[in-house]
């Protein structure tokens, strides 16, 4: 029996399609394994995010040539769509499969596998994803691509203009996820909220879809464009569905001349009155706080040290959000922002994402600590370490506690 491994890189996205790569493969006979553990086949599911990742992607598969020079490495990912011929050169590279390739990956390794000609046709636009790795939550991928070219983003560049599968389809899969005993599902996209563009369908109508499926008691959507996130999807969610007060939304600078330079879809203005709204429709007194996870880049292209603290005081004033994730400006060749005269030196990136880093803990210590004493509802992961199990609360407060069997998998009431 053939022997496969694989290495994902990036986001939750490629962690669903790397799933779906290895139940497939599964499928066909072979037999998955670690990296380290005398692999055939290595399938490399790579990011193209940053210039840091293109460099990960690279290193990777040459240590894995150096580990296994026999082995076969199969390349696949936005690394792979943006860069295939680079990619090829690379010693041990036996397939690269660009964004539209997606679905003929397993089809051609296996006639490889087997000695026949390909015979893998047509390229799909839409590669249906879900990850099953975990016992507790299961991430489902239903959008792909964007149509918004911010001027720093070369994921429309990597995964294509925005598309989606039908809802019904997507339904079918969060049963295949609700028959595998998995309690929680994280819709996933490239750019989430776009989600109907192919099918003329709505968001709203695939999260209502969504809610009916037996066995899955609780949604999570992994990030949504605020200009996106309507205030009928809003006043929907907070009605009482299976959907959480958790949101990951980006907003990328707190400077409105940075969004515009940006090429954003919203102000300052307009992101501060929907966290406002979602706030006021869904806190209640006594209930748990929302949980916003923002997503900023630090040292944008004319970032002076004013429109940082713009930023920076936005965050700390007025949106105080649970988290921030934090990325400092990575120059991508073939955006509008990589050929402006006025970068940022790296330095000065590096000092504002330590500043943010700094306000984040801050933020987030408040946020758990107005939490003391309130009850809520914990999905107990599979993981034990040092006899203690972990889970997270509705609105994403991980909560460790000593295990006991019959916690796993189990949404179990707390007192925080
Ligand atoms: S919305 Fe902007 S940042 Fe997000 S994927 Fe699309 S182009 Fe990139």
């Amino acid at each position: 029996m053939k022997k496969i491994a694989f290495i994902t890189l990036g986001c939750k996205l490629n962690y669903a399609e790397t799933s779906t790569y290895e139940r497939e493969f599964i499928r066909n006979g072979l037999q998955p394994v670690p990296w380290n553990r005398g692999a055939d086949i290595f399938l490399v599911n790579t990011c193209t995010v940053t210039e840091h990742s293109d460099k990960k992607c690279r290193n990777i598969i040459r240590k894995l040539h150096r580990l296994r020079p026999d082995a076969e490495i199969v390349v696949t990912g936005c690394y792979a769509q943006l860069r295939k011929e680079e990619i090829r050169k690379i010693e041990g590279v036996t397939y690269v499969f660009g964004a539209e390739e997606k679905s003929m990956v397993v089809q051609t390794v296996m006639d490889h596998i087997n000695g026949l000609e390909p015979s893998a046709t047509g390229c799909s636009s839409f590669f249906p994803a879900y990850s099953s790795g975990e016992r507790t939550r299961s991430f489902l991928k239903v959008q792909d691509g964007c149509d918004y070219f911010c001027a720093y983003c070369t994921v429309p560049y990597a995964r294509g203009a925005s598309r989606n599968i039908p809802i019904a389809d997507i339904v079918r899969q969060a049963w295949e996820i609700s028959a595998a005993g998995i309690k929680e599902i994280v819709l996933t996209g490239v750019n989430t909220g776009d989600f109907g563009k192919s099918t003329g369908e709505r968001f709203i109508d695939l999260l209502k879809a969504l809610d009916k499926v037996g066995g899955i008691e609780r949604y999570r959507i992994s990030s949504i464009e605020p200009n996106l996130l309507t205030e009928e999807t809003v006043d929907w969610i907070a009605s009482g569905t299976k959907f959480l007060p958790h949101f990951h939304i980006p907003l990328q600078s707190g400077s409105d001349t940075v969004l515009r330079e940006m090429g954003r879809r919203y102000d300052t203005a307009a992101f501060e009155a929907k966290i406002r709204y979602i706030r006021e429709k869904m806190e209640k007194p006594g209930s748990l706080k929302v949980f916003f996870g923002i997503d900023v880049i630090a040292g944008f292209p004319g970032e002076t040290d004013g429109l940082f603290r713009e930023t920076y005081d936005f965050l700390k004033d007025r949106i105080r959000p649970a988290f921030i994730h934090v990325f400092p400006y990575s120059r991508r060749a073939g955006t509008r922002a990589a050929a402006r005269k006025d970068q940022v030196k790296d330095a000065v990136k590096t000092e504002r994402v330590q500043m943010l880093e700094k306000l984040s803990d801050m933020l987030h210590e408040d946020f758990i600590k107005s939490h003391k004493g309130m009850k809520a509802h914990v999905l107990f992961e599979s993981t034990v370490k040092d006899g203690m199990i972990s889970g997270y609360t509705e609105n994403y407060i991980r909560v460790e506690r000593p295990a006991e069997s019959g916690l796993e998998g189990k949404i179990t009431e707390i007192e925080l």
